[in-house]
């Protein structure tokens, strides 16, 4: 389970956020540091680290983030966007609590660094 991070801060309502979805699972709201026109992340309300410390009964909660990435897509109007989660320090994890990052509104390149 994460301990206190910015993102469970915002989901106790004590930091604010450009909130852009919600629901009893998960919300979704705006970078800060915005990487593209659309820079969205998808964070569920439970407070799960990253993908190494999820579980089998975490099933239909990843789903779900999924789902909500397509339809904050859908919501900002593109149609070719990139979904990214950083799992660990040397990948680029910054804030240790799940996040999906929707990515898109110009071309992005591949392979990332
Ligand atoms: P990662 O590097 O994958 O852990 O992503 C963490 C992301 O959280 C970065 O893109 C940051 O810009 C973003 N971020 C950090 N603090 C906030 C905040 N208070 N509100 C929105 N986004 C944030």
């Amino acid at each position: 389970m994460a301990s206190e991070t910015i993102f469970s801060r915002i989901l106790d309502g004590e930091l604010p956020c450009d909130e852009v979805y919600s629901d009893e699972h998960c919300l979704a709201f705006r970078d800060v540091q915005p990487q593209a026109p659309v820079h969205v992340l998808v964070i569920p309300r439970k407070p799960l680290v990253n993908l190494s410390e999820v579980e089998s009964q975490d099933q239909m909660l990843l789903g779900h983030l999924l789902l909500v990435a397509s339809k904050v897509a859908r919501k900002e109007g593109i149609s070719s966007w990139r979904t990214v989660i950083n799992n660990g320090a040397d990948a680029g994890q910054t804030v240790f609590h799940l996040h999906v990052h929707v990515i898109g509104g110009r071309s992005l390149s591949w392979p990332p660094g």
